[in-house]
């Protein structure tokens, strides 16, 4: 059972599919261009605001750079740190400095530490928090300040607990180290900055530590685990205070040939660049969902733009079905009309064929009639002649009868006798000529009615010395006839050829039955006198003989074409290369009995 409606062949459903095919694979390609293009765009954007916010993280750190160098220089803080006694009033002295110093340069805090990293003054020395009295020798910018290098450090506040920069720069007196100064820039309003603009922004360090971030939940969480040393140097200097540094459900991702990192399930397209300091990293985050958006937006639109133009292809294949419907019913309608047409042209040629046949049959009856007249000068020789003869016969008979010869009587009655039956004879060929019989059909075999006509002609022929040879090369050929009559025009067509060899010693004649492409053949050639060819379009016509007057009439040939043509044959007469004629008879076989063998042998 079909699942498809009637109307839709399997072959248009297969058409359809492949074109949905088509589309569906055009669409996701669609797709996938504009998630490829899109992500390179907002790469591209990325790198730009990632070039801004470096510059502004840039800044913000340069910006604080020169203070503990400056700071090294002042002449009090060095006098702080090389004074041992009265250090009181120059303390208050520096603090002050220091804040003053601090305020304007808006920075987080300045502080001094001395050369054992103990802090002698610093600018929040007035605040609850205050540095001043803490040590800070286990931070990094103080051992770094000490060996005299400038790295910088970032951290959370050991004291504050406020997260930033330190700088430090070491005061140098006579080529001792006395002390350290350190400005811590606190960064949060950077971070703040980045929140404020909707935008994710991480900074990790040589560790993978993310410790600036513009989402909370992502600061002091790692991209990557931390080594068990690097552990254990954070905490001996206390850059995160107590943060557990877990490491974020990260995965990094290759998408569309950009870096995307997958972050609690959500993705993100990270671009990255080094952030000015050693081991340093900025990434840039764009939310993954932008390109998934442009792509969901694409998808509708490229479905919307499919079904539309399936849609359309139907709506057009509708039309044209209907327009083909349309123009079959014009197209019926029209050879409705030309049927109907055709049955008047052919019931007006019925008419005029019957009006025809009529005619024509009563032309034959007509020229029957003229040929009656014709044969009158023949007929009244015929019969004028065997009733000359039949009176001579009879006066004589009266005559001796008259003389008592009775014996001789009976001769002359004899003769008498001979001579009413030729003209009995003669009278029968003319009624068989002039009668219009109906012609009756039955399926005949030919070579029945032959080797009938054959048997007939058997006693005359032996007589005559005349042999007749039958050839039969074919299967039964039956054909529509009627058998005595058929037999008629091979008696007739033996009879001629007998006659014809009449003078002749060698008297033969060959019949030879052929079925050749759904017709039957029958020649009958004689080794006789032959036609003369002028007389050959005439051996047909009634009353046409070449015989002596009393032997023929020459109705013999002219009774058996029409008996052929009725049975839808056709006779014709020829002359062979070797002297002697050849009839030529043929019949189409009745194909309803074609295939079945009768059985006959002559
Ligand atoms: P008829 O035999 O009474 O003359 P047909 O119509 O049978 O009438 O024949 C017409 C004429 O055809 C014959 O007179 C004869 O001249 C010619 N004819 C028929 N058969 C042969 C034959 N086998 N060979 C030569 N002439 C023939």
């Amino acid at each position: 059972m079909s699942l498809l409606p009637r109307k839709i062949s399997w072959k248009t459903f297969t058409l359809w599919l492949a074109c949905l095919g088509v589309g569906l694979t055009f669409v996701s390609g669609v797709v996938q261009w504009v998630g490829i293009d899109s992500a390179r765009d907002l790469s591209k954007v990325g790198f730009d605001r990632l070039s801004l916010y470096h510059g502004t993280l840039h800044s913000a750190l340069e910006k604080h750079r020169y203070l503990p160098f400056v700071l090294s220089r002042d002449e009090e803080i060095r006098e702080l740190l090389s004074t041992k006694d009265g250090r009181g009033g120059l303390i208050l002295s520096v603090n002050r400095s220091l804040n003053a110093t601090n305020q304007k340069a808006e920075s987080d805090v300045l502080y001094v530490l001395n050369s054992e990293g103990t802090t002698l003054a610093a600018s929040n020395w007035s605040e609850e928090r205050s540095f001043v009295g803490h040590n800070y020798a286990f931070r990094p910018y103080y051992k770094d300040a000490i060996e005299g290098k400038e790295v910088g450090f970032f951290a959370v506040g050991a004291t504050t607990g406020v997260p930033g920069f330190f700088m430090s720069h070491a005061v140098v007196n006579e080529a001792d180290v006395s002390g350290v100064i350190v400005a811590k820039v606190d960064l949060r309003p950077l971070q703040q900055q980045w929140r404020d603009g909707g935008e994710h922004v991480i900074v990790t360090d040589q560790n993978g530590v993310i410790f600036l971030s513009s989402r909370d939940k992502w600061r002091y969480r790692t991209v990557s685990p931390i080594s068990e040393t690097s552990m254990a140097k954070i905490r001996t200097n206390r850059q995160f205070a107590g943060a557990g540094l877990a490491p974020l459900e990260l995965k990094k991702l290759t998408i569309f040939g950009q870096d995307v990192f997958e972050i609690d399930g959500e993705r993100f397209l990270v671009l990255t660049r080094d952030a000015g300091k050693p081991g340093w990293s900025m990434h840039f985050l764009i939310p993954f969902k932008f390109i998934r958006e442009k792509q969901q937006t694409s998808l509708l639109i490229g479905m919307v733009l499919l079904v539309l133009f399936l849609m359309g292809g139907l709506f057009i294949r509708e039309r044209r079905q209907k327009l083909r419907s349309a123009q079959r019913a014009r197209e019926a309608d029209r050879f409705q009309a030309i049927n109907e047409m055709l049955q008047i042209e052919i019931d007006e040629r019925k008419r005029t064929e019957e009006e025809l046949l009529k005619t024509q049959a009563d032309l034959v009856q007509t020229g029957k009639l003229a040929a009656l007249g014709q044969m009158s000068t023949a007929i009244a020789h015929e019969i004028n002649q065997p009733m000359a003869a039949i009176r001579t016969f009879t006066a004589s008979a009266r005559l001796l009868l008259g003389k008592g010869k009775p014996e001789q009587v009976g001769q002359s009655l004899e003769e008498i006798s001979f001579l009413t039956e030729r003209m009995a004879k003669i009278t029968g060929e003319l009624k068989t000529f002039a009668r219009k019989a109906p012609v009756e059909y039955q399926m005949v075999d030919l070579r029945e009615a032959l080797g009938r006509a054959i048997t007939l002609m058997q006693t005359v022929c032996e007589q005559d010395g005349v042999i007749v040879e039958l050839r039969d090369l074919g299967d039964s050929v039956p054909v529509r006839g009627d058998i005595v009559r058929l037999e008629q025009v091979f008696v007739n067509l033996i009879r001629n050829a007998a006659d014809a060899m009449h003078d002749y010693n060698e008297k033969r004649i060959l019949v030879t039955l052929r079925n050749i492409n759904d017709h039957v053949i029958i020649l009958f050639e004689d080794s006789g006198t032959g036609i003369e060819p002028g007389i050959i379009a005439q051996l047909f016509d009634p009353f046409f003989t070449t015989k002596d007057v009393g032997k023929g009439v020459g109705l013999g040939l002219s009774i058996s074409y029409g008996i052929v043509k009725d049975f839808g044959g056709n006779i014709r007469a020829e002359n062979l290369d070797d002297g002697g004629a050849r009839f030529v008879v043929e019949f189409p076989c009745a194909t309803s009995l074609k295939h079945q063998r009768l059985k006959y042998t002559v």
